[in-house]
């Protein structure tokens, strides 16, 4: 809802879509096409909203790094796309839903592989959930239920700044009227964080050491023997966890958050799958669940969408004109890394600037075409720069909080630039005219 007073106008409800809190309750005023005000944004989130106010001086598009219209740079790109025998489609985290649907019918047109930065954070925890599922439940439940709260190798302090106060620790619920006199907070993890501050009980693990301790406290809940020296390697004594786990048991409703401490130290998708268990487990004593952190705002969302429509989150390859689901093989960093890609489409992500450098070797020696709000590393060494619109700033449409929530976004800024969607479908609809052309042809062949 916007409401306007001369030239100030006040957008109510905001999104923020910096972090996968998706925090929807920002108040937005806007000052000649200028966000001069984010209340309820916390420091990150402002920096977001007040990082999109300039357009960056940079063209709307780029070919070979020399400006170009749209229509030429839609054209190439697209032509880039139908030509390639096994194009990468990557990135898609910060966009939103009904962009990152054109990025898929892409892949799938041109029997490429599509991954998203999934893959380089909480993909161990995606490949456990196949395996094992999960117990799960919104933050809204959270927030009016939960009294016992575990972060497991997360630092929400300084990742999800609004997490503990707008859905757990200091929070207001309907059963936890009083916020923090409501809950217990216990923070896992292998050094002190401001996290570590704010917690009750700070429990300091051994590096390497996650899956041990959480197989340790499936044993107690499982009411199997656990002796001293099951515990040694961790850490952390058997009384320390024989009391942690008498509190996980006594609570009336407990969640354990979890984050890339956990996905991505050793024993990775193992140790997520091992969150997931002793959730599912603990409900033969009270009500228990587990919840990735997640970061990027619409990474949950790409994960969604992939999901309903191909049966797998990252990582899915349509070379042989069905979707397959291989981490390790279809992940965007192997597919470069083994020089395997001819061509790449990158949506609101940087490869160039943060995979390892085999992987940046091959992308920087075949045709990458991007879309972004602003140049990157990545937009350095493509073929194809597009600038587009920030989604929940100057777009509309649909992303997913981190506990799976559709949330709808609030546009407070007019862009110069189109958005995401808009292009990708005009994209789609180019390489389908290409590839009808090129049929007969191929067909004579
Ligand atoms: Fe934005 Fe995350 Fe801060 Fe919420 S917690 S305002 S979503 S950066």
């Amino acid at each position: 809802m916007a409401t306007q007073n001369g030239t100030r106008t006040v957008v109510r409800n905001a999104t923020c879509t910096y972090c996968g809190c998706v925090c929807d309750d920002i108040d937005l005023t806007v000052e000649n096409n200028k966000i001069v005000k984010a209340a309820n944004a916390c420091v990150l989130g402002k920096a977001w909203f007040f990082n999109h106010n300039e357009s960056h001086g940079t063209p709307g598009a780029l070919i070979k790094g020399q400006p170009a219209t749209i229509e030429d740079a839609i054209e190439r790109a697209a032509r880039i796309l139908a030509r390639a025998r096994y194009p990468l489609v990557f990135g898609m985290s910060n966009t939103t839903n009904e962009a990152q649907r054109y990025a898929l019918e892409i892949t799938e047109r041109c029997g490429g592989c599509i991954d998203t930065t999934t893959s380089v954070c909480h993909g161990p925890t995606e490949i456990a959930l196949q395996g094992v599922g999960k117990v799960a439940a919104t933050l809204g439940e959270v927030k009016n239920r939960a009294d016992l709260l575990i972060y497991w190798g997360s630092n929400p302090a300084e990742s999800h700044p609004r997490h503990l106060s707008r859905y757990t620790y200091t929070a207001r619920g309907l059963f936890t009227p009083n916020g923090k006199r409501d809950r217990y907070l216990v923070l896992v993890d292998v050094r002190r964080t401001p996290s570590a501050r704010a917690a009750d009980e700070f429990v300091q693990i051994r590096p390497g050491t996650d899956f041990e301790a959480l197989w340790i406290l499936r044993s107690l809940a499982r009411g199997e023997t656990v002796t001293k020296a099951d515990c040694a390697p961790t850490g952390i004594p058997l009384e320390q966890f024989q009391a942690l786990f008498e509190r996980m048991k006594n609570a009336k409703y407990g969640v354990l958050f979890f984050g890339m401490g956990l996905s991505m130290s050793r024993g990775k998708s193992m140790n997520s799958a091992a969150i997931f268990m002793l959730a599912a487990d603990m409900n033969r004593h009270t009500k228990f669940l587990a919840m990735p952190m997640r970061g990027h705002g619409n990474v949950t969302g790409v994960d969604e969408l992939l999901t309903w429509s191909t049966g797998y989150p990252f990582a899915v390859n349509f070379s042989r004109g069905y979707p397959r689901f291989n981490p390790g093989e279809f992940t965007a960093v192997d597919v470069l890394a083994r020089r395997e890609a001819d061509a790449a489409l990158i949506v609101s992500s940087d490869p160039y600037g943060n995979f390892p450098r085999a992987a940046r070797e091959h992308l920087a020696t075949i045709p990458v075409v991007i879309l972004d709000v602003k140049p990157n590393d990545t937009s350095a060494i493509a073929e194809v720069h597009i600038t587009t619109a920030p989604y929940g700033i100057a777009v509309p449409g649909t992303v997913y909080r981190m506990d799976e929530i559709p949330i709808r976004l609030r546009v407070a800024l007019e862009s110069p630039y189109p958005s995401d969607e808009a292009v990708l479908s005009r994209m789609v609809a180019r390489i389908k005219a290409l590839k009808r052309e090129a049929a007969p042809a191929m067909a004579a062949d």
